[in-house]
């Protein structure tokens, strides 16, 4: 009786996820919805993190510099989902 057409407004609990390459190891990771000016992503090699669509855009074809990054951002926010908002390019 039930079909996916029929999307609620506002409905931003919806957990939608996707799988994609994750950006900074490659390999199949899940994401997640936002709604907020970042991508999250649960890969099986990085674990849980969030990044920056910025710091995406800034980083192509450079995950070097975003699994530094990553590390940076787990040590900063230990116990809780790094977020990589910046990056240091060189
Ligand atoms: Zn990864």
């Amino acid at each position: 009786m039930t079909d996916d057409s029929n999307l609620t407004p506002g409905g931003e609990m919806n957990d939608a996820s996707t799988i994609v390459d994750c950006p900074v190891s490659g390999e199949q990771a899940t994401e997640h919805p936002t709604t907020g000016d970042y991508r999250e992503y649960d890969c099986p090699t990085c674990g849980r993190f969030r990044i920056s669509r910025t710091v995406l855009a800034l980083a192509p074809d450079n995950p070097e510099t975003l699994k530094a990054a990553l590390e940076t951002a787990k040590r900063a926010a230990p116990g809780e989902i790094p977020f990589i908002s910046n990056i240091v390019s060189g």
